[in-house]
């Protein structure tokens, strides 16, 4: 992290698209010295944060730990926050909203327990890191963001990343009853109650990780694995998230 942090600056040059050398500006060829260098930094921070952040809380599924070690979380926070991109905590993306804690993204990835070739919905593409570390365990992602700037962006970012994601503005309360059933569903802002369409796009035996509770408190993560037509949920914990929007 000190590593990034001093060449935090050498990083906003890189990224921000120009440089100042001796008064005139040049824009950073891909592959140069310095977004390489910067990249180098990157790749470092984020080995640091697989092993600081995520291993030692428990983090232990090879897939999860190699999904967040593989994604450039750098590409998906705001030119500002470029030397804050794996640190230990949530981080804004603009119209209110933030991507997670890297930790908080480990972990419920890792309660999906997700299958190559399996179909997963997330609700909040925010960013679209999530979907990137989805998109890194099976080729079937589906995601639904309800802000319009935010879910374009999202979609660029993405498939300048080369990720294959499905991509929807929408109001995700009610899934993606299109692409249903899923074999997974996870949903990264937090409605006062369990959406029941979402429950409905459940494949039987599939498994939906949601925080539920009331805007701007504390809300419980919870695990809901779908038997036939039985639910079973197991409370993962508390956790703080964006509040579903829309009327429900
Ligand atoms: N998963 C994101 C972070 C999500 S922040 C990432 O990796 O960056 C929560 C997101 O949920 C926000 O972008 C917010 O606009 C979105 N959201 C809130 N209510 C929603 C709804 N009803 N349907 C779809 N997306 C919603």
């Amino acid at each position: 992290m000190r590593q990034l942090l001093a060449v935090g600056l050498l990083l906003l040059m890189a990224f921000s698209g120009c440089v100042q050398q001796g008064g005139a500006t040049v824009t950073p060829t891909p592959g140069s010295a310095l977004e390489n260098e910067a990249e180098a930094a990157f790749a470092e921070a984020r080995k640091e944060m697989v092993e600081e952040q995520i291993q030692a809380r428990g983090i232990s599924d090879p897939s999860v730990l190699s999904a967040m070690a593989t994604v450039p979380r750098h590409r998906f926070v705001l030119q500002g926050n470029l030397s804050q991109a794996y640190a230990d905590h949530p981080l804004p993306i603009g119209h209110g909203q933030t991507i997670s804690q890297p930790y908080i993204v480990a972990l419920m990835t890792q309660h999906l327990a997700l299958q190559p070739g399996q179909k997963v919905l997330e609700i909040g593409t925010g960013s679209g890191y999530q979907a990137a570390i989805l998109a890194e365990l099976t080729d079937q992602v589906y995601t639904v963001e309800i802000i319009e700037p935010l879910g374009q962006q999202a979609e660029a970012t993405l498939k300048k990343l080369g990720y294959n994601v499905h991509c929807k503005v929408d109001d995700g309360y009610y899934g993606w009853p299109e692409y249903a059933p899923f074999d997974v569903i996870i949903v990264t802002c937090a409605p006062d109650h369990v959406p029941q369409p979402l429950i409905r796009q459940l494949k039987d035996g599939g498994r939906l990780v949601v925080p539920v509770g009331p805007p701007g408190h504390y809300q419980t993560l919870w695990l809901i694995e779908r038997k036939g037509e039985q639910v079973h949920s197991t409370n993962l914990g508390g956790v703080l998230f964006v509040p579903m929007l829309g009327e429900h």
